[in-house]
């Protein structure tokens, strides 16, 4: 069998991703390379995920350490590594108590279960109706992609599930129309990441929250893309001061190991009472290793005001370039979440400058058809940034030469 290649992609694999030209093989801090040897940058983290770049020594120490203690057990049994990540959880947030799963989407899963199951068995079954913002995302499974304010993701598969509503991000308004005694709960991106990087203002946050009190919902934040230190804080949350009943998080969470969690308070995590819910992998001892080494290293002082410093190298960087190009109508986000919004004459145009940025040695992301996103690693080097936005500015160039 001859060595595989991308065009095994379109001859082995479902369809439903279009990758890039090029196969990665191997990655260090924010550097990757590729079958050819070719050297990428990466501003892209895995979507949000390597939160400390290609095998930083810690989290290899932490996943070779374990692989050779114990992989599995199931929730048949409990074990160390799942215990002291959700001591650290605890420790760090709002909550008391914490739910392991594999991926964001079993986070929200979980979080708009637990707040279906909790409102129905205090307040009965008409209590219900799950309200969320439209153009968000929650993940793919049927329930969590119903949920997300997206349709093209949702429609053509059926029959949805009932009693979801949505309302307009950032207009408090709309969701004051909506919500009512029978809302079990009201689920939000601090930052909106795979609609475009818009972050919620602090009036809207904190008058959902409020909403939510008023008619007894519970509020479900989505940290799954905002947490685990990509805002400079270790959730978003945090930064606005508003607390949430319910929170999700995976991708930084394991910072390339597949783990998610929900985290809420003990009073409503006891709905979810022996038997109600579960997953066969969730809690995993290899992913809660990896992801406690990962805990450690973000949730510091040094790395969390990083990212704020690099945040600024960015936005420098990205004004300086603009200043010269003029596409860029915004740039968007917090901390190294990063939104560049194409002007209305380049709309539907970010896939072309991926491409150039390829080309350049260089890998970015899009958040819609109109919107760059940089989700990079949270202790990136400042002369991979610079590198990177050098790179970019080449592609940017071409893109409008
Ligand atoms: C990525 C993402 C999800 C889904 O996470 P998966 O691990 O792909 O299931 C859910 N919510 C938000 C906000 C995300 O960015």
């Amino acid at each position: 069998m001859s060595a595989p290649n991308r065009t095994d992609f379109d001859q082995y694999m479902v369809p439903n991703y279009a990758p890039a030209a090029f196969v990665p093989v191997r990655g260090a801090g924010s550097r990757v390379w590729d079958q050819a040897g070719k050297e990428y940058v990466d501003f892209s983290g895995g979507i949000a995920v390597n939160a400390l770049g290609h095998c930083h020594p810690a989290a290899v120490a932490a996943l070779t350490e374990q692989a050779g203690k114990l992989w599995h057990v199931s929730n048949v049994f409990t074990n160390e590594p799942a215990l002291a990540l959700a001591h650290k959880l605890v420790d760090a947030t709002f909550a008391d108590r914490v739910f392991f799963c594999n991926s964001g989407a079993e986070a929200n899963e979980a979080a708009l279960k637990l707040a279906r199951r909790a409102a129905i068995e205090r307040f009965g079954e008409k209590k219900h109706k799950v309200l969320s913002a439209l153009n968000s995302f929650h993940g793919r499974t049927f329930f969590t992609v119903c949920v997300g304010g997206q349709p093209k993701y949702s429609d053509g598969f059926g029959p949805k599930p009932e009693g979801i509503g949505y309302f307009e991000y950032n207009n408090l308004a709309s969701l004051e129309a909506l919500i009512d005694d029978d809302t079990a709960c009201v689920i939000v991106e601090p930052i909106q990441g795979e609609g475009g990087v818009t972050q919620a203002t602090q009036a809207f946050l904190q008058g959902v929250r409020d909403l939510c009190n008023k008619h007894n919902a519970f509020l479900i934040f989505d940290e799954v893309q905002s947490g685990m230190g990509r805002t400079g804080h270790l959730y978003a949350y945090q930064a606005y001061g508003v607390v949430p009943d319910i929170l999700s998080s995976a991708k930084s969470l394991g910072g390339g190991f597949p783990i998610g969690a929900m985290l809420t308070t003990s009073d409503i995590a006891k709905h979810l009472a022996v038997g109600t819910h579960g997953t066969t992998y969730g809690g995993n001892p290899l992913a809660c290793a990896v992801a406690s080494a990962v805990f450690d290293v973000v949730n510091t002082p040094a790395v969390l005001a990083g990212v704020l410093q690099k945040r600024a190298r960015y936005e420098n960087a990205l004004n300086t370039l603009n200043a010269e190009v003029n596409v860029f109508a915004e740039v968007r986000g917090m901390g190294l979440l990063i939104g560049a919004e194409l002007k209305a004459e380049y709309a539907g145009r970010a896939k072309d400058i991926l491409g150039l940025a390829a080309e350049e040695g260089l890998m970015i992301l899009m958040a819609g058809p109109n919107v760059i996103r940089f989700a990079p690693s949270l202790v990136i080097e400042d002369a991979d940034i610079d590198e990177g936005m050098a790179r970019f500015a080449k592609a940017v160039r071409r893109f409008v030469a």
